[in-house]
């Protein structure tokens, strides 16, 4: 309850209760005592028609008299009246001169007995100023006991409370609530620079903010200093706790105004939820300010989630996403470039564009196969793919730009993208944009990815060809087996699978799958490629079996497209150094 609704409680209205008529008269001659009288009264005869009046209105005081024939037990306030009043003052009027019934009446929640035998229009003027304000008083106490009174958010006593509440309540569905704590980056320099009461105006906008971040079934509060907290009662799942987080980050980041000047801060933000997170209103608050200070050590302005062991995984998932989310927009992902070199000649022909992630632009890298697979399931992969297809077509356009050959690029396709629909679509997009020449272009797919429905496949497959892309089937070998797609589809190129070439030199078995691959492919007209190159001796053995081209580590780790470009300059300058000519088997 804020001050609003405690102001709504005191209107101008006083509820009479009795059949004496004698008592109208006594109140109307106390209201007179006033020289400008800013109340009316409402006169009601029995206790049933009060308790209606009173739930549908607001009163600034009651008065009710005690000896009404159906006031029982003695000298106390029906239940039911009682509890409508409870925020009112009430005074009780009666005959009864018994000390122990007037200590009886205020027992029962009356605020004040009056005698009416000696009650003149002063004393009862008085008694009902009294009795109000006396009320007042104990209202804002009993307020200020659980709420904060600068920004009017329920404070910690009222949040533990209704913590506690909703664990009981969810105590057998074990689904939350969940505890968002949040404490301000940044909030003391404000403070220090514009002075207390701009740090207390921003507080109190930060409070509102927050207010709007979630359900009214939800609570906000301000633990004390620069630290909230929300209390989600009905938290469905981690992914409805995120979302309000991110809502919450985002909301606090919008720019304040103090004193006639813009002003930014963060928030840094610690999750817990129960059960995992702490099966006690204390437990849970403690969990989420370790989170809130894993938060702050990762940089602030984030959130992090208590994690026991059990959740761990399922939430290191979560952050996974949430960061590769944000990571395309953050300019996170780079392309690394790896050569293609042909076998014969060994000149370079091309190179395999590799997509690598560096969060934060940290040193930190991660690797493609830890974050592709997420992609495809949270179907991030088609923007990924979008900025990946469009990123190499423009970097072979640069460089071309730049005198470098025209070289291939392979790109990688992912299963979701190639059926996700919208694939052919995105590349003509991409390529009226970009002038590349489709040719220059090479995409890689796997055995699986095209053998699931096949007449889709062959469908789409023919369409990347029209627009006159190339085509390979990447990791040959490993996927399905049927071979007759080779014939039935428009693939220019095998790559045989690294595993296939790792054990070659001491393994007959694999040197002979790539013999067979290398022979099946040419007799189909396909181009061989062999992936995963690693030592001379592997070249050597694919030389002989007539492999076209290899890619691998004997001649070159994935490169920075400013290293290949140079790694490409001196293979045209006729001066490569990278690549081991002499190795090569005439
Ligand atoms: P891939 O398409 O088969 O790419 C070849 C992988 O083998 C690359 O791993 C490359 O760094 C690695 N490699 C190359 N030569 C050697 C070698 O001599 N020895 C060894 N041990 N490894 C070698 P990377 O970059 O980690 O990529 C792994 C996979 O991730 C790729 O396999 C591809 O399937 C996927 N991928 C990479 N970039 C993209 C992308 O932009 N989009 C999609 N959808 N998938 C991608
Ligand atoms: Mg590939
Ligand atoms: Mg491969």
């Amino acid at each position: 309850m804020g001050r609003a609704a405690e102001s709504q409680n005191i209107g101008r209205h006083i509820l009479l209760i009795s059949d004496d008529p004698a008592d109208r008269c006594l109140l109307e001659g106390a209201l007179d005592e006033l020289p400008d009288s800013q109340y009316d009264i409402l006169h009601i005869e029995s206790i049933e028609d009060a308790c209606q009046l009173l739930s549908q209105q607001s009163f600034c005081t009651v008065l009710i008299d005690l000896d009404l024939a159906d006031t029982l037990p003695v000298g106390s306030l029906p239940p039911a009246l009682r509890s409508l009043t409870a925020d009112l003052p009430v005074i009780a009027l009666s005959n009864n001169a018994d000390p122990e019934f007037a200590v009886e009446a205020i027992k029962h929640g009356a605020q004040d007995f009056l005698l009416r035998s000696e009650t003149g229009h002063e004393q009862l003027y008085r008694v009902m100023r009294y009795a109000i304000e006396r009320k007042k008083t104990e209202r804002r106490l009993t307020w200020l006991a659980h709420f904060d009174a600068l920004t009017e958010l329920a404070n910690r006593t009222l949040f533990t409370r209704r913590l506690d509440r909703s664990l009981l309540r969810h105590h057998r569905d074990k689904k939350g609530p969940a505890v968002v704590f949040l404490d301000l980056d940044g909030f003391k320099e404000v403070n220090d620079q514009f002075g207390h009461d701009a740090g207390d105006g921003l507080l109190k906008d930060v409070a509102q903010r927050l207010v709007g971040c979630v359900r009214a079934s939800d609570t906000v509060a301000r633990l004390g200093g620069d630290e909230f907290a929300l209390l989600l009662d009905d938290a469905s799942s981690f992914n409805a706790v995120i979302s309000v987080a991110e809502k919450a980050l985002a909301s606090v980041a919008q720019p304040y105004r103090v004193v006639g000047q813009h002003v930014t801060i963060s928030t840094s933000i610690g999750i817990s939820m129960a059960p995992g997170g702490g099966e006690t209103a204390d437990e849970l608050l403690k969990n989420a300010d370790k989170a809130l200070y894993r938060a702050k050590d990762s940089g602030k302005n984030t959130y992090q989630i208590y994690t026991d062991g059990m959740h761990s995984e399922m939430l290191q998932r979560l952050t996974l996403e949430r960061d590769l989310r944000r990571a395309l927009a953050r300019e996170e992902f780079e392309l690394f470039y790896q050569p293609i070199v042909d076998v014969e000649t060994q000149t370079l022909l091309g190179a395999e564009a590799l997509i690598r992630w560096y969060p934060g632009h940290g040193d930190c890298v991660v690797m493609p196969e830890s974050f592709i697979g997420l992609a495809e399931e949270t179907n991030l992969i088609s923007s990924i793919g979008e900025w990946v297809f469009y990123t190499a077509c423009s970097q072979a356009v640069a460089w071309r730009r730049a005198g470098l050959p025209a070289i291939r690029i392979g790109i990688n396709l992912s299963a979701r993208q190639f059926r996700g629909g919208g694939l052919t679509r995105m590349i003509r997009r991409t390529l009226d944009n970009v002038p590349v020449n489709a040719s220059q272009i090479q995409l890689e797919l796997t055995e699986t990815m095209v053998m699931r429905d096949t007449l889709e496949s062959s469908y789409i497959l023919n369409e990347l060809k029209a627009q006159g892309l190339k085509l390979a089937i990447d990791d040959f070998g490993t996927g399905y087996s049927s071979l007759s797609y080779l014939r039935d589809f428009p693939v220019d190129t095998l790559k045989i699978d690294r595993s296939f070439v790792r054990d070659m030199e001491s393994n007959d078995d694999d040197a002979a799958i790539t013999a067979a691959i290398i022979a099946m492919g040419h007799r189909l007209k396909k181009t061989i490629v062999a992936e995963g190159v690693e030592t001379p001796g592997q070249l050597r053995i694919l030389a002989e079996q007539g492999c076209d081209q290899v890619q691998g580590f004997l001649y070159s780790k994935p490169l920075r497209a400013n290293d290949f470009a140079e790694f490409l300059g001196h293979h045209v300058s006729g001066n490569s150094p990278l690549i081991p000519r002499r190795l090569v088997a005439r």
